[in-house]
């Protein structure tokens, strides 16, 4: 995929947001090249904008939060994980809450409203991020790398001992030239013990929380009726947080990404890391004359523009 990317129409839809369940309609509109993701909290006063970096992250507890003008608009990683997946490099994206609506849970919902948008191909090149050397973050026991690789690969290893997540698989190692990030991981919810959810409710936190946007799991059993969407959804959704996250960066990875038991802090810390050690990656863009590269991100162009 070489050209930027933005979407064809204006399309809105409303949700509910997990923390505040206030209900929250999201616009997205199409975007001049260069733009990057840029949010608009339409509930404030000037409607302040603010920018889907990594170096506007401002919280990351629970969920990822970006900052600027004073202004907050938190969750956003499972709509940049939608972006990611569809090669979308610049949008507006107008909100009149806090957060981005939880809708289902995953990336999917997001998805279907950019394809229903349209895609729109820009008349300038796209940049990739391309990893030249390996770079690590250690925060605890949990550790997220990025390293070199002719495309991108993403692997998770999930350590939580509990005898419900214990029955499925806590690891997964997708590369993305081979699988498609919006059949086989999109689609893959939030999740959390009730236990936990219970604690967050107590500092007001996950009170939009419902089956209807995550999975539940109590002492012995997956609460929700339908049970899981993939056998591995729990480690997958970790997969799509950090696909989210490191959107942030406003560009495509070219490398690999190995999460152990980390989670949005650790994901932002990994891309601050990238951007400050600039020996370690570079720009790249695709011309006629590098067609492996070009192959490698076909998964990039599921819908037709
Ligand atoms: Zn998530």
């Amino acid at each position: 995929m070489k050209q930027q990317r933005t979407i064809q129409t204006i399309v809105s839809t409303i949700g509910i947001g997990v923390h505040t369940a206030n209900k929250v309609q999201i616009t997205l509109n199409p975007a001049p090249i260069n733009t990057g993701i840029v949010f608009i909290r339409e509930d404030l006063p000037g409607r302040p904008q603010i920018a889907a970096k990594a170096d506007n992250v401002s919280n990351t507890m629970l969920a990822t939060s970006v900052s600027e003008n004073n202004a907050t608009i938190s969750c956003v990683e499972h709509l940049m994980s939608a972006f990611w997946s569809m090669g979308i490099d610049n949008v507006i994206v107008e909100i009149d809450s806090e957060e981005v609506p939880i809708m289902d849970g995953s990336a999917a919902p997001f998805i279907y409203l950019i394809k229903t948008a349209g895609i729109e191909e820009q008349n300038v090149q796209r940049r990739y991020i391309r990893i030249k050397k390996a770079l690590r973050i250690e925060q605890e026991d949990a550790t997220a790398q990025l390293l070199p690789y002719d495309g991108f690969k993403a692997s998770y290893q999930f350590i939580y001992d509990h005898h419900v997540y214990n029955r499925f698989p806590k690891f997964a190692e997708i590369d993305f030239s081979k699988t498609s990030f919006v059949d086989e991981v999109s689609r893959a919810r939030t999740f959390g013990l009730i236990k936990e959810l219970d604690q967050a409710q107590a500092l007001n936190r996950c009170l939009g929380s419902s089956l209807e946007n995550a999975v539940a799991i109590d002492d012995y059993s997956i609460v929700n009726q339908d049970g899981l969407r993939y056998e591995d959804e729990f480690v997958k959704h970790k997969l799509l947080d950090a696909i989210g996250d490191l959107y942030l960066l406003g560009h495509t990875i070219i490398g690999e990404f190995k999460g152990y038991k980390s989670g949005h802090t650790t994901n932002n810390l990994l891309a601050r890391k990238l951007l400050a050690q600039t020996d370690a990656w570079e720009f790249v863009s695709f011309d006629e004359k590098q067609t492996p590269l070009t192959k490698t991100f076909e998964f990039l162009q599921p819908v037709a523009v």
